[in-house]
């Protein structure tokens, strides 16, 4: 026997097994709601106009592909912070935030649980809602960190356990790592509101809580890139040293891409100076160093007030999309007299809806009407479009009442 034959098969992502299964159904009347990805109202993969014309850019320079540096190309990451801690931030001007361009949101995240580990430990904890983003937990679990929940979202109410989340906060032992979903919280779409976070920022500085912000959907959110960095730069201004993954993927449709960022906000340019080196001890021997391509693709429109104008349009057109998707998934199930409320399907925010189905639900939805989502009854609002919103109701309608 070899190595390889002892191997037990592992079981399938939650999340990419469900469009492997999707994929093999040949039910015509099959709808994936699984993966977190934009679809059009004619259900395809959207390319934005600004992303095609960046690429039409590109091609006319007719670049090399020479290796990019460990920390990625710095106009990417330039354009990228400004992006998120906004064009004036006074962190930026100070030159005192250490910025390096990532495998997208989960590399960003992987990069920072082994920064975290190197410098706070083994066994670290991070302190992640519940539930957060499923690849959350084993990122940080195999970077070293012992992941610990806290309390985000209360069943009962179907929003914010703020209480709860104050509790937890307190409760953790100063000084430790929390990380937040800057927007569009993901599965459940719960944010708190403003009020919220400025109370949470306060008790996170009190605590001296190291806060690390994932942020996967600026601008997907609200259609408004700036209000989507609204809990970003409030943190920052309290003074808080935040880390901050960001992500490409959605809000510019680069998924494959794999483009995003790592940033760490520091007490002034000498400490940035060293993250960075430290950064870049972490990335080297993980993957050397990032794809140029996305990142290009980025900075073309970023770096062009009139493109980033245009794929400011574009993106809330995608968020605007979703959010009257969400306007009719629910008046559709209340039309068909449903029982139960679906309040939460339109106050909930950003690509997902955490419609409180049970798994035992899901599962019959699954099997008797070919729609694909999440076990814990989250579904991707990207996936419903005008044709297919009166299928998906009237199958949760048949199954919930
Ligand atoms: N973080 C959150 C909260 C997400 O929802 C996602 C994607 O679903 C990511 C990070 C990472 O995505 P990507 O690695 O494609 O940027």
């Amino acid at each position: 026997s070899t190595v390889w034959s002892e191997m037990p098969m592992g079981p399938p992502d939650p999340i990419l097994g469900l469009t492997e299964a999707f994929n093999k159904d040949t039910d015509p009347r099959k709808v994936s709601l699984g993966v977190g990805a934009y679809r059009g109202d004619d259900g395809k993969p959207l390319v934005l106009d600004t992303v095609r014309k960046a690429e039409k850019i590109m091609l006319e320079k007719a670049l090399n592909h020479e290796y990019a540096g460990i920390v990625g190309l710095p106009d990417f990451t330039k354009l990228s912070l400004a992006f998120a801690y906004g064009k004036n931030a006074d962190v930026l001007k100070e030159r005192r935030v250490a910025g390096v361009q990532t495998l997208s949101g989960t590399g960003a995240c992987r990069v920072m649980g082994e920064l975290m580990a190197r410098f706070r430990g083994q066994g670290t904890p991070i302190y992640v809602p519940n539930p957060t983003w499923g690849n959350h937990i084993p990122i940080f679990k195999n970077s070293g960190l012992e992941v610990r929940k806290y309390r985000y979202y209360d069943p009962k109410t179907v929003g914010l356990d703020f209480q709860g989340l104050l509790s937890d906060v307190q409760a953790a032992e100063d000084d430790s790592l929390f990380l937040l979903h800057a927007c569009a919280h993901n599965p459940t779409g719960v944010d708190p509101t403003r009020e919220q976070w400025a109370e949470l920022s306060k008790l996170m500085k009190a605590k001296k809580h190291t806060v690390f912000f994932d942020c996967a959907y600026q601008g997907f959110a609200s259609g408004d890139s700036e209000k989507d960095a609204w809990a970003i730069r409030r943190f920052v201004d309290d003074g808080h040293c935040i880390a901050l993954a960001q992500s490409f993927a959605k809000n510019f449709g680069l998924y494959g891409e794999r483009i995003g960022a790592l940033s760490v906000v520091c007490n002034d340019a000498d400490e940035a100076a060293r993250v960075t080196s430290q950064l870049k001890l972490v990335i080297r021997p993980m993957y050397s160093n990032p794809p140029i391509y996305g990142a290009r693709l980025v900075t073309e429109v970023l770096s062009d007030p009139a493109l980033t104008q245009e794929w400011s349009a574009e993106c809330k057109a995608m968020a605007d999309r979703i959010i009257s998707m969400r306007t009719e998934l629910r008046s559709c199930l209340e039309r068909l007299g449903s029982k139960r409320s679906w309040e939460h399907i339109t106050s909930q925010i950003g690509m997902f809806c955490y419609t409180g189905l049970t798994t035992e639900e899901v599962l019959k939805i699954r099997g008797d009407a070919h729609i694909y989502f999440t076990n814990d009854g989250r579904i991707s609002m990207a996936g419903v479009t005008t044709s297919n919103v009166e299928y998906i109701a009237k199958s949760i309608f048949t199954v919930t009442g």
